[in-house]
């Protein structure tokens, strides 16, 4: 849009730095940029703040940390570097890998020092993904609203001192492009009136396009296009819809990496069973595995207890319909650790014998025959898995898939079936930024005025074609910060705005 056609419009005003979205990166760009003396404004569509922290592990990884000194633990930005390299097949960004790295271990002491209220157990070897070297993932107590809560804290101070403006229930649709420059955006606020903010330096961290199906499946390869949503509703993806229309360049790497273990919701077709309620544990370091995996054709496809998350995550991704099936019995649901877990921790096994009864997400049958029936699944391939199973726990060896746990045989009715899909929760593609986070066009020339943070970047340039723990909320927090903070040193350092 051009200045000659926002007349209508409602303006709100000229800032040092406009941050589009109140999420994990958009409040620490804010905050940093108030703090060096910006004025700021942060515009979200929600009704809060937060973004993704509200639903997120929010586990966050940094080196050379205070706590991981305090415990005995030998780290260094180096070794983080390596290790997400390693992580990421050598696919993450080396230079914005290393900048962000070099700089998280600052930013677990800055929320130290906030007041974070630490899991005991941090840091630790989180063992959902690839695990890193050494123990440099932390979590908070109440996960990524933890993480929230102190940046939260600290916004509130920032708008008390009247160096950032919050607008929430309002929408960015479109950016002013003036002189070749972007210096403003234009959108519609909780009222309904369009309304145009202008700023010498606009931040998209609007987050990522995971919860528009459409969008999110031109980003994935063939065959991944039932992958079930498990993020946020707000993740639409409008940042990079903004930024492609002015001419940004955008990743396609292809890559698809699916989050297991999330239960399709019965009651929205596409999308997961939201995971602060309930998912499946998949990871054997949490939960010994009682049950068996199979796909359509009723057959196991993967070590059930295999450690490795990359391995049983592609596995998945090679099975039909990108769909598995977990099997097991009424002996299982009477001796097993409840299959189904959240982060509150209130799965309990009579809660988990609840469940079975209530058929919400679980099938139960008397007879295997009608339970493959019942899931759409192959009978005779399940009725001969569970048989060759069977005698794998009885030999106490499994040729097959090489399953070294197997406690208990399949064989007492009711059978138990739980149908899951693999999920996407995270945007793996994203606008191509050059090391200052300016957003670039399609010749790779930085688009005057524009930046960019968070997942609107795609977790590619960070992670590769793999999931590295920590890799997302610190990525958006680090150089979130650093980016406020640079903006705000650019507007002192001109006095005249950022250049
Ligand atoms: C279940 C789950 C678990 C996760 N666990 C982890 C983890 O443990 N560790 C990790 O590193 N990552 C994790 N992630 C990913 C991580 O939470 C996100 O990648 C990260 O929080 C994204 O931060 P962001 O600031 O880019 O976007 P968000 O936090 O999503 O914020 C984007 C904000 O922009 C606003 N917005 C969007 N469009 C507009 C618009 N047009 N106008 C105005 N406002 C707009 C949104 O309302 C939102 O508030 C997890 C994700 C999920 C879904």
């Amino acid at each position: 849009m051009t200045a000659a056609n926002l007349g209508h419009a409602a303006d709100l005003g000229h800032f040092d730095v406009v941050v589009v979205g109140a999420g994990t990166g958009g409040l620490c760009v804010a905050i940093e940029a108030a703090d060096g003396g910006a004025s700021v404004l942060v515009v979200d569509k929600l009704s809060d703040v937060g973004g993704m922290l509200h639903i997120a592990n929010g586990e966050f990884s940094g080196a050379g940390t205070r706590r991981q000194a305090a415990r005995g633990i030998e780290d260094s930005p180096e070794r983080h570097f390596d290790d997400v390299m390693r992580l990421s097949h050598g696919r993450a960004d080396r230079d914005l890998v290393w900048q962000t790295v070099r700089a998280q271990g600052d930013t677990v002491d800055w929320l130290e020092s906030l007041g974070f209220d630490f899991d005991p157990a941090t840091p630790g070897l989180v063992h959902g993904h690839e695990v890193y070297s050494v123990p440099r993932t932390y979590w908070g107590v109440e996960f990524g609203r933890s993480v929230l809560r102190v940046l939260r804290r600290r916004l509130d101070d920032v708008v008390a001192s009247g160096a950032v403006r919050l607008l929430l229930g309002t929408r960015i649709s479109g950016a002013v492009v003036e002189d070749g420059r972007v210096s403003g955006v234009t959108g519609t606020d909780a009222d309904g009136r369009e309304v145009v903010a202008r700023g010498d330096a606009i931040v998209l961290a609007t987050g990522g396009y995971d919860a528009n199906p459409g969008l999110r499946n031109e980003f994935l390869p063939p065959g991944c296009e039932n992958a079930i949503i498990a993020c946020l509703d707000h993740a639409t993806g409008d940042g990079l819809v903004l930024a492609t229309e002015i001419g940004a360049d955008v990743s396609r790497d292809g890559f698809f990496i699916p989050v297991m273990g999330l239960i399709p919701d019965p009651d929205r077709q596409g999308f997961a069973v939201d995971y602060r309620e309930a998912f499946v544990e998949v990871a054997p370091a949490y939960r010994t595995p009682y049950e068996i995996w199979v796909n359509r054709d009723g057959r196991r496809f993967v070590a059930e207890d295999g450690t490795s998350p990359e391995h049983r995550e592609r596995a998945l991704l090679r099975q039909p319909g990108i769909t598995m099936y977990v099997v097991w019995d009424r002996a299982i649901a009477e001796t097993a650790e409840p299959l189904i877990r959240n982060g509150a921790g209130d799965w309990t096994r009579e809660r988990m014998l609840a469940e079975c009864e209530r058929g919400r997400w679980i099938v139960a049958a008397d007879t295997l025959e009608e339970l493959a029936e019942r899931l759409g699944v192959d009978a005779a391939g399940l009725t001969e898995t569970v048989e060759r199973y069977n005698a794998a726990v009885d030999a106490g060896h499994d040729p097959e898939h090489g399953r070294t746990t197997l406690p208990m045989p399949i064989g007492e009715p009711p059978y138990y079936a739980l149908t899951s899909v693999a999920a996407s929760l995270l945007s793996r593609d994203g606008l191509r930024v050059n090391g200052d986070l300016a957003v670039l066009d399609r010749r790779g020339a930085a688009i005057p005025g524009l930046y960019a943070v968070g997942e609107v970047l795609g977790n590619n340039v960070f992670a590769g074609d793999n999931y590295v723990g920590g890799m997302s909320v610190t990525p958006a927090m680090t150089l979130g910060r650093r980016l406020g903070a640079r903006l705000a040193a650019e507007r002192r350092t001109t006095g005249q705005g950022i250049a």
